[in-house]
């Protein structure tokens, strides 16, 4: 993302032409000029395409079962700890479907998150216990553990306390403007060894959008919670990758991991979060929602008393789509988009690898991001009067929803550096979604995608041909979209004519599951293509990729 945010992957494709409109005093982007009259729209009414869907129950104050009182009045039922829990990864086959499920035995030592966190009645701050389970994977002892605290680069607060490692206690030093802690350990850390960290933590969230997009904080009934837990950042052969939010892109990266989360909030709250809900109880006026999500790189959820929500399956997937009561029809148009984009990368890419798949609509500035399970869409988009850089809302809300789908296959299932090589999932989702319009609407909809989506956005630096695999610190302001989101989708198209179309579609397929729950790399990339087209790719890399 950009500015002092703290997510993964917002689709800067879109926010830079909503900051143009929002944030700056920037003349009015000209990124889909009204003069591109080719407007993708739909062969028939949005909103007749829909007629399967259906209004998912969700849990009200009268469906919560109560919590059964104890036959001894004396001793209270013991609930199962969250950290018990997550320990036995069944609770996490709910939330993938059959032919993912082995996945589990496979990443036995990925770092496991339980989480309890309570939100207060005023939904303006958060109290949390964690509980990590910590594997060493990396060839080599470690000394100290980083943990990131996002909300204090998104103007709120996190604090942290009682922290302690194999249960004794530890005192955190604080790095890169409070947006990190390092967590010494008393004794290193050998690799293949596991280590229990628990902490507090408490939270204010934002309340001003302009600091963090409207990716974290309380927004018009709406909140939002862009990495509001303290998470460890990836450690490589480069070291702890670990630094202060950057500007302008996106500043997560993770590894995948298993998260339970045990969320208490007002009982009428509809919450909307990463992952599968495993229990629902109610205690007093409060509610008290069990989730467990993963393989999964991050945890979200949002949450607003305003929700409503629709919902369809495919596969064994079911796709809810949420948004405001009266936006009911552009919930119903995300969850069109959202089952036929899962339909066509099912079928391009390998199949989506969870059981459900939200889509929610809130306030924010940008106009969309992704997160593992659950993708964010801008309200704006669901306003039938609004236009979007001289374009019917309705346009713009297909095109996210598809691009941020994209990222459930390349950013979360195949993880990579956004912060160093954002090209590998920002560039492979708008070629990707290019792939969702061919598909629905032929050879004729795809080219007014790429005019759009892909061409106006470079043709706003004048098709200069800066590479696309920098580090998105290191692209001024006004070229990271443009490059990234625009010139870079061209280079895949190039890179499919040069490999041939068949050869790099079985390529990209072998990618995605070659790194499954993994991280790629460029170089990884390029080797993998290389390997698929018996052919030298160097000379085409340097040309769009790394030359300066
Ligand atoms: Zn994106």
């Amino acid at each position: 993302m950009r500015v002092p945010i703290t997510k993964s992957s917002v689709s800067l494709v879109f926010l830079f032409a909503i900051v143009g409109v929002w944030v700056a005093c920037a003349p009015v982007p000209t990124a889909t000029p009204v003069s591109s009259p080719t407007i993708v729209r739909p062969a028939s009414p949005i909103a007749t395409r829909s007629p399967t869907a259906q209004t998912v129950p969700l849990p009200t104050a009268t469906t919560l079962p109560t919590i059964t009182p104890t036959s001894s009045p004396i001793i209270p039922p013991t609930p199962p700890r969250l950290s018990d829990l997550a320990q036995d990864k069944s609770v996490f086959l709910k939330g993938l479907i059959k032919a993912e499920q082995a996945t589990l035995d496979r990443l036995a030592g990925a770092t496991v998150y339980a989480i309890d966190v309570q939100i207060a009645d005023d939904l303006l701050s958060l109290k949390g216990q964690q509980h990590v389970r910590y594997t060493n994977r990396e060839g080599k002892s470690l000394n100290a553990i980083y943990f990131q605290l996002f909300p204090n680069a998104a103007g709120g607060k996190s604090t942290l306390s009682a922290i302690s490692v194999d249960g004794q206690s530890v005192d955190p030093v604080y790095e890169f403007k409070e947006s990190a802690a390092r967590i010494p350990l008393p004794t290193p850390l050998h690799s293949g060894k596991q280590v229990i960290i628990q902490m507090d933590f408490q939270v204010q969230v934002a309340q001003k959008m302009e600091i963090n997009y409207g990716l974290f904080g309380y927004f018009e009934g709406v909140l939002v919670l862009d990495e509001f837990y303290p998470v460890i950042p990836v450690y490589d052969q480069t070291g702890w990758n670990v630094q202060y939010p950057p500007p302008n892109a996106d500043t997560s990266f993770f590894d995948a991991s298993f998260y339970i989360v045990r969320v208490t909030a007002p009982e009428k709250l509809i919450v909307a979060a990463s992952g599968t809900r495993v229990n629902q109880q109610r205690e007093g006026n409060q509610q008290v929602l069990t989730f467990a999500a993963g393989p999964a790189r991050d945890f979200y959820f949002a949450a607003s008393e305003r929700f409503t929500a629709v919902g369809d399956t495919i596969g064994e997937t079911t796709i809810n789509s949420y948004a405001f009561a009266e936006r009911k029809e552009g919930a119903q148009t995300a969850l069109r988009v959202a089952k036929d984009a899962v339909k066509i990368y099912n079928a391009r890419l390998g199949e989506y690898p969870y059981t459900e798949l939200d889509v929610v609509s809130t306030p924010m500035l940008a106009l969309g991001i992704e997160y593992p399970g659950i993708i964010g869409i801008t309200l704006r988009e669901y306003d039938p009067n609004e236009k979007i850089s001289g374009l019917p809302s309705q346009v713009y809300l297909e095109s996210t929803v598809a691009h941020e789908v994209v990222h459930q296959w390349f950013y979360n299932v195949v993880g990579n550096d956004q912060i160093d090589e954002p090209w590998l999932d920002e560039s492979l989702a708008q070629y990707v979604t290019g792939l969702y319009y061919l598909d629905t609407y032929g050879e004729t909809g795809a080219q007014t995608y790429r005019n759009n989506g892909w061409a106006a956005r470079w043709d706003r630096l004048n098709r200069a041909k800066i590479p696309i695999g920098l580090p998105a610190a290191t692209y001024k302001a006004n070229e990271y979209s443009p490059i990234v989101y625009g010139r870079g989708p061209f280079f895949i198209q190039a890179l499919a004519e040069k490999m041939g179309q068949a050869t790099f579609d079985r390529f990209l397929r072998e990618y995605y599951q070659s790194h499954k729950w993994g991280i790629g790399t460029s170089a990884a990339f390029k080797q993998l293509a290389e390997r698929n087209c018996q052919c030298d790719l160097t000379a085409m890399f340097d040309e769009w990729v790394y030359r300066k």
